[in-house]
């Protein structure tokens, strides 16, 4: 802008420069002019009434004078010439000045001579006797009078120009400085010119209406955020060219990103051809619904394209943690496989037994050992179906359970009670230790776990081995069931918990079991948001603690 000024007054100086030159030049050669044509006047009038008393001879005694003399018949002819020979010179009627003359009186003109550089005044007097007294002087013309401007125009004009280039600098910076001094993050708080006051105005308006358009956009940004960032799921925003325009913590926590890549694809998030496939058709304008299994999870990508004036302008992408889902889907499937298998073994062997007995080979004596035989399968059987049907019920996480106040102490008494004709069997000592333990819990699963625990250590034991029951309270509730048994090896010890799983199958073939025992205890120590814990040596003994959180 300050050039811009700057130009514009260095031009308008120019321009004026110029133009004064012209005019000047013009005045001058104007003022000239008519002086010239009153001297000639004058002496015209003189030399009329020279001729009028001494005759033509007159003009002869005239000399170093600058002026030219002509006389002109009426008819146009000349008479007299004080320059050339009249012969040699042309009718004159047809000039200006003596047209004027015959007309008038009196007759003016100016004529350039051969060069543009002079010219020619004549001022013509016609005399009483008709003829015409005609004298012209030469001077320079306009254009010489110009060219001779030109050099001190010149001069002049470069002096002037510098004069001008220093105010223009000056002035242009004095305008400038008040507009670049302006405030424009506060247009209302400037004073300078009044003529941007209107602009400020405007642009005040205009900044305060993108102030509150951006204080919006900003809060619903944030509302978003927080809805989003309290979500479980994982949200992801994109637009058509896949680029990523939003997500909120848990789907980059899910995908197992910590932050945003700098590359603005949302496939810099994920490559793999599940979550490429889902996002590819919601692009295409149709619902998708894909399984992605990454980092030993599986997730849940539902993409739903946006439409914007019927045209797909992106899609929502939501990733859900399907994993625990996933593992419950593939243990049931698991389970009802090995409960298929488990319960075959027994059916197997009752249906053997009876077969042998009904075909009559059994010997009479033999066949009481027969029906004991189909009596121990069918009541593993049975325990087995009673194992497998609380083993399904709390699988069944929405299954309504009465959570009461119930003393630990007084559960671990009576359920080793009823444990205490197998263990005389076994010649194991039983005993129950600690005191009153409360806790809000499922009186009816905490009594299976009791059992469960209690009768392995029975089980497992030696004769003349011993299983403590210890039930304590402190800042958490403790259930430790501690024998002298057979213990389990290390390799096992962390297989105990799953379903179906025994040691080692001829180690305990003569002990009844349905590898289920343990499994019950893990699910209720779950339910109870308990932690389970084995400690176990081969030949020396095993120990179960179950720690119950405080306010449990
Ligand atoms: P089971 O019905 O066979 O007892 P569990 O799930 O209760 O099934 O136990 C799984 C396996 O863990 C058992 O087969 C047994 O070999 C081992 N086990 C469990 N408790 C003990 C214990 N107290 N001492 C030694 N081994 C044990």
């Amino acid at each position: 802008m300050a050039k811009k000024i700057f130009r514009a007054i260095c031009l308008v100086a120019a321009l004026v420069l110029v133009c004064s030159v012209v005019l000047l030049t013009g005045v001058l050669y104007y003022t000239l002019e008519n002086q010239t044509v009153r001297i000639l006047k004058n002496d015209a009038f003189y030399l009329a009434e020279a001729l009028e008393h001494e005759g033509v001879s007159y003009f002869d005694s005239l000399t170093g004078r600058d002026t030219r003399i002509t006389l002109v018949s009426a008819g146009g002819d000349v008479i007299y010439d004080s320059v050339a020979d009249p012969a040699s010179m042309e009718n004159h009627l047809d000039r200006e000045e003596i047209q004027e003359a015959i007309k008038t009186g009196v007759g003016t003109s100016s004529r350039l001579s051969q060069t543009v550089l002079e010219e020619t005044i004549y001022v013509a007097l016609r005399l009483d006797d008709g003829q015409i007294l005609r004298v012209a002087a030469s001077q320079r013309s306009v254009w010489a009078l110009l060219l001779t401007a030109l050099q001190p125009a010149a001069l002049l004009a470069i002096l002037l120009l510098i004069l001008a280039a220093i105010l223009a600098g000056r002035v242009s910076k004095r305008v400038i400085a008040p507009i670049n001094e302006l405030d424009l993050e506060h247009p209302e708080n400037n004073e300078g010119y009044e003529e941007l006051a209107p602009l400020l105005t405007n642009m005040a308006r205009l900044h305060r209406t993108i102030d509150r358009q951006l204080e919006e956009a900003r809060q619903k940004q944030e509302e978003f955020q927080v809805i989003t960032d309290h979500m479980s799921e994982g949200i992801l925003v994109i637009d058509t060219a896949t680029n990523l325009l939003s997500c909120n913590g848990a789907a980059l926590r899910l995908l197992g990103v910590d932050r945003i890549p700098e590359n603005p694809s949302v496939l810099a998030l994920n490559r793999s051809e599940a979550f490429r496939a889902a996002m590819e058709e919601a692009l295409s304008g149709k619902r998708s619904e894909k399984i992605l299994e990454t980092g030993g999870k599986t997730f849940q990508i539902m993409a739903n394209p946006v439409f914007q004036d019927g045209k797909t302008a992106g899609a929502v992408l939501l990733v859900v943690d399907i994993t625990e889902r996933a593992q419950r889907e593939a243990l049931r499937r698991e389970f009802s496989a090995n409960v298929s298998h488990e319960l075959k073994t027994p059916l197997t062997s009752i249906s053997g037994f009876a077969e042998l007995l009904k075909s009559g080979v059994v010997a009479p004596q033999d066949v009481q050992d027969f029906a004991q035989s189909i009596y121990d399968e069918a009541q593993r059987l049975i325990h087995m179906v009673e194992d497998i049907i609380k083993i399904s019920s709390l699988d069944e996480a929405d299954t309504p359970r009465d959570i009461e106040p119930v003393d630990l102490y007084d559960l671990a008494l009576q359920e080793t009670q009823r444990l205490r004709p197998a263990a005389e069997k076994n010649q194991v000592t039983l005993s129950v230790l600690g005191g009153a333990a409360e806790l809000q819990g499922s009186e009816q699963i905490l009594r299976e776990m009791i059992y469960n625990l209690c009768d392995n250590a029975i089980k497992y034991n030696r004769p003349g081995g011993t299983v403590d029951v210890i039930v304590t309270a402190g800042d958490t509730v403790k259930l430790i069931v501690r024998d002298t048994g057979i213990g389990i090896p290390k390799a096992s010890q962390s297989r105990v918990f799953e379903r179906f799983y025994r040691v080692d199958k001829s180690r305990s073939q003569d002990v009844t079991g349905t590898g289920l025992g343990l499994s019950i205890v893990k699910h209720g120590a779950l339910f109870h948001n308990a932690r389970l814990t084995l400690e176990s040596v081969e030949g020396k003994g095993t120990t179960v603690t179950v720690e119950f959180p405080k306010g449990n």
